[in-house]
């Protein structure tokens, strides 16, 4: 292996941007130089093993920089195909050179002021870089915890599932993200299942992956879908207004809205498969008086009563990602290890644009002082010190995007942006998109009153602009997506 090495770990879409726009800016190629480019991660793009679903938004905002591939041929006016979105990550990823080291991440250190040493799992010989970009995603997904203890006791009830049979918890916590036949699974391998028609399913949390659990098993046909919320429902029904066909509320449907539905027991289902049940605490999974392959599942409420049985040919659990200091995948625990092994400062410093640059003020990502490891796109954004600290700027920025891509910094749109941005990806010619530019960058490219009364007309909408006429543009030098990639790159 070259010494030499500029490292990006991921394989997901972050990756594929970061890749590509690193190249196609003049900064980029300064930094890597004669560098060789190494794609370290453990799976490639996950996208590739969910199922074909309707992603989140219209093709316009999944055209990404740097991609070769927008989308053109697809319907604009319906949500992506998942499908089609993991055939564009991986005809960038194929685009570019670069050496490719399968493996996962465990730790990182200082070998000297110009190097870092990335070690893997069960490597003796760390991977040596001169930089390393981490495009590591949301985090690995959360498992839920299991409680132990009387389970009827006040004390031992508390938001998680309790499993009654060892082998069924040893089924849930299988690592073998291949092995999709299980009974109890977490959400995301839901998502990547082949379903049986017929099914009756249970899906169990909060969120926009729950509410796609539910959406993909009412449309594959399962004869009913229990949704237990282990809070307020609200989170899971994003501005986008992608799940509110799931639901209505006692006045009528969702409204199209700013802010989410703020109490779970307003919410009643439109499909009579479809069963909500909100905010219970403890859901008990046992096989002791099932048949093979059905299984039993008791839910304990909140505040006492009657436990109620169910019975499900597949729960599917969705508990997040691991974000936290505390969780080992996540990528705040990498970063401590590495404060810990060298001290260098955690949080990171913020990456933000030259001060000549309109959008000096906006964070885009982490980095160290010296530049040489940088945190980019959901990763960073995901961060519990991003979150709290830096990213009002960022924030206003997503309130001003159509509502499919405000995604509480996690979305694909502005992760993508966020990481083109730091690569200086839009210094020669600014993003001239209408549906993703930054108000300041649309006054600059029109003037301050259009710019502005653009980007707030566009704060109020759901969908993006798929023609200039939507967004009341004429002879302007505006697009709707990243039509021309030559027209940005050098
Ligand atoms: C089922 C599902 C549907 C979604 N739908 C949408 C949607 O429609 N719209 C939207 O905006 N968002 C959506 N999201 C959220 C969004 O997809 C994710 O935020 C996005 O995939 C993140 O992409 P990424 O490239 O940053 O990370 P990921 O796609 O998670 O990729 C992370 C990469 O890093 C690698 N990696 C991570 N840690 C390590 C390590 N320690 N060592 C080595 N490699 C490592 C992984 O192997 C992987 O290759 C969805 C999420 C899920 C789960």
């Amino acid at each position: 292996m070259p010494d030499d090495r500029y490292v990006i770990v991921g394989g997901g879409f972050a990756a594929a941007v970061d890749h590509s726009t690193l190249l196609r800016s003049s900064w980029g190629r300064a930094r890597v130089e004669n560098l060789t480019i190494t794609q370290v991660y453990e799976e490639q793009d996950p996208w590739l093993r969910h199922v074909d679903h309707r992603m989140g938004q219209w093709p316009g905002l999944l055209a990404l920089p740097g991609f070769g591939e927008r989308h053109l041929a697809e319907p604009s006016r319906e949500f992506l195909s998942s499908r089609r979105f993991a055939e564009a990550n991986k005809s960038t990823h194929d685009a570019t050179k670069h050496e490719i080291v399968i493996g996962r991440v465990v730790d990182l250190r200082r070998h000297n002021d110009y190097e870092l040493d990335l070690i893997l799992e069960g490597r003796p010989n760390p991977v040596r870089a001169k930089y390393i970009d981490l495009c590591t995603g949301p985090g690995k997904m959360r498992w839920m915890q299991r409680w132990r203890g009387d389970r009827t006791s006040p004390r031992t009830i508390r938001q998680g599932v309790y499993f009654g049979a060892d082998a069924l918890w040893t089924e849930y916590r299988n690592p073998d993200l291949t092995k999709l036949d299980r009974r109890v699974l977490p959400a995301e391998l839901f998502m990547a299942r082949t379903f049986a028609v017929g099914h009756q399913v249970c899906i169990v949390g909060t969120g926009p992956l729950a509410a796609s659990c539910v959406e993909r098993a009412l449309s594959e046909g399962a004869t009913s879908v229990l949704w237990v919320g282990m809070d307020s429902f609200a989170g899971s029904f994003p501005p986008s207004g992608r799940y509110d066909a799931l639901v209505t509320t006692a006045s009528g449907p969702l409204p199209v809205r700013s802010d989410f539905p703020d109490t779970a027991t307003d919410l009643f289902s439109v499909d009579a498969r479809l069963e909500l049940v909100p905010a219970h605490q403890l859901l008990w999974v046992d096989t002791s008086s099932s048949s093979a392959n059905t299984l039993e599942a008791f839910l304990v409420p909140r505040k006492g009563g009657p436990s109620r049985l169910f019975v499900a040919d597949q729960i599917a659990l969705s508990a997040s990602s691991q974000t936290q200091y505390d969780e080992p995948d996540s990528v705040a625990a990498l970063l401590d290890r590495l404060r810990r092994a060298s001290p260098i400062p955690v949080p990171m410093d913020p990456i933000r644009l030259d001060s000549a640059d309109v959008l000096q003020g906006i964070p885009f990502g982490f980095q160290t002082p010296l530049g040489d490891l940088r945190v980019l796109g959901v990763a960073a954004l995901g961060h519990p010190d991003f979150s709290s600290s830096v990213s009002t700027t960022l924030r206003q920025y997503e309130a001003t995007l159509p509502g499919q891509a405000r995604v509480d910094l996690r979305g694909i749109t502005l992760s993508a942006i966020a990481i083109a941005q730091a690569n200086r990806f839009f210094r020669r010619t600014p993003n001239h998109s209408v549906n993703t530019a930054h108000e300041w960058e649309l006054a600059a490219l029109l003037d301050a009153t259009s710019g502005f009364g653009l980007a707030d007309i566009r704060g109020k909408r759901r969908d993006p602009f798929v023609t200039l006429s939507e967004a009341g543009l004429t002879n302007v030098e505006l697009v709707t997506r990243y039509e021309d990639p030559d027209y940005y790159w050098p």
